[in-house]
């Protein structure tokens, strides 16, 4: 039985020279998801911004200290868990990825969940909420244990969170993100 982690290996090299995604031409590298492939919480970002594209791992500027905080309040480390993006490429200066962008990252970020088959799926900002909850607003749902029947994942557990870089200068929401991370242990434990 192959593990998750070779599995996940084998599924960044197969994305990383078919990915159709026309950011590849403009980033200098993919940035696969990162951590623990066993985790039972995988969070999913936006997209890698300039640090990451340079690194080719995701959050690991200031968004990504800031998660690692907000992670030690749960007493959990980032090798505990696992963080990727909807868009594995850098779009050029940190602008929004567009939605032929996400589609072209789909079938990759789809079979990184179904591999890993999270517990919880933590949705960091609108863009990767919006994957799986089109036309909802994140001020209604965030900090909200969201449990859905999906065409993908079956059914499946989320929490829509702010973004950590929406939040991080913006006193107000990043105290409502601080809240609503600290609702993530016990949100693990009511799934089933
Ligand atoms: N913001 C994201 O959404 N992803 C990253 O990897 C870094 C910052």
């Amino acid at each position: 039985m192959i593990s998750k982690k070779e599995q996940l290996d084998k599924l960044n090299k197969y994305w990383q020279e078919n990915c159709k995604c026309k950011l590849r031409e403009t980033a200098t590298q993919a940035v696969f998801g990162d951590g623990n492939a066993e985790s039972e919480i995988v969070f999913i970002g936006e997209a890698p911004g300039k640090n990451e594209d340079l690194k080719g791992i995701p959050f690991v500027g200031a968004a990504g200290k800031f998660l690692e905080e907000m992670l030690e309040d749960i007493k959990k480390k980032r090798e505990d868990i696992y963080i990727t993006n909807i868009v594995k490429y850098r779009p050029p200066n940190n602008r929004d990825p567009e939605p032929d962008e996400k589609e072209d990252c789909n079938e990759w970020l789809i079979n990184e969940l179904k591999i890993i088959s999270p517990k919880l799926i933590v949705f960091l900002g609108r863009h990767s909420m919006g994957r799986f909850f089109p036309g909802e607003l994140i001020s209604d749902l965030h900090g909200k244990l969201l449990i859905k029947n999906t065409k993908e994942l079956g059914k499946q557990a989320f929490m829509p969170l702010y973004h950590p870089a929406s939040a991080l200068y913006n006193g107000s929401m990043r105290e409502v993100l601080i809240h609503d991370f600290k609702k993530i242990p016990l949100a693990l434990q009511k799934i089933k």
